[in-house]
């Protein structure tokens, strides 16, 4: 594997691309999912919401990797279908501040746009670690991505622990209740299967690892 240093607007565009093919690839599990304990919408949402991330991308061209960031964040944000557009979209979004001026983005810099993304979700709900949400895949990702970045490691491999640490926390949410989302109505019934958000962040972060991987 190529150690990457530092990537640009084509990986970022790479990065977004991959995580809709992952979302793409598994929406009918990721409504199945939503179908215990929500209203089966969220593989159906999250596709949309891809869909029009690849389409966005293919209208700005010429974005530098902040204006591409905020372009794909407005645009799922505005995604009909409930909890997920406004979180995701939120999650792009903000992702797109630390870009700006950045021609070379290197893992600390990606870091901090991951860090900047989750702040942006964290004002958006006061859901917690342990509540059984998207944060639970999401907190994890980023800080596995922060600590690989400061030990000096290359965005690849930084997306890959990230990627790995995401996929742990999806899976540590079957154990949990929900307590936030629709999910939070069946209570004690919502244990023993993974939340359908937190599912999404970790096939996002495969799909991100993926397209800097495959593009390097
Ligand atoms: P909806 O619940 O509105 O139908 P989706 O089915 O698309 O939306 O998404 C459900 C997922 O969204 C949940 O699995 C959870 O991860 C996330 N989610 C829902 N509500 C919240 C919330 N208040 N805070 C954080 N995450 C949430
Ligand atoms: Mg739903």
């Amino acid at each position: 594997m190529a150690d990457v240093q530092t990537i640009g607007r084509e990986e970022i565009a790479a990065m977004l691309r991959g995580a809709a093919a992952q979302i793409e690839a598994q929406r009918d599990m990721l409504s199945r999912l939503d179908s215990f304990g929500g209203d089966g919408d969220h593989g159906t949402t999250m596709a949309r919401a891809m869909g029009l991330v690849v389409k966005t991308l293919d209208e700005v061209p010429e974005a530098d990797a902040n204006e591409l960031l905020t372009a794909v964040g407005w645009a799922v944000m505005g995604v009909d279908g409930g909890a997920t557009g406004p979180l995701f979209g939120m999650f792009f979004m903000s992702m797109a501040g630390p870009a700006a001026g950045k021609d070379a983005i290197d893992a600390p810099t990606l870091a901090a746009m991951f860090e900047a993304g989750l702040s942006g979700v964290r004002k958006q709900t006061r859901a917690a670690p342990g509540d059984k949400t998207m944060l639970d895949a999401l907190i994890p990702a980023v800080g596995a991505f922060r600590s690989s970045a400061d030990a000096g490691v290359a965005v690849d491999d930084a997306l890959r622990q990230a990627a790995d640490a995401a996929k742990a926390g999806a899976a540590a949410t079957s154990e949990m209740q929900a307590r936030f989302g629709r999910a939070k109505n069946i209570g004690e019934k919502s244990v023993g299967n993974p939340d359908p958000g937190a599912t999404s962040v970790s096939l996002m972060f495969q799909g991100f690892w993926e397209g800097v991987h495959t593009n390097a």
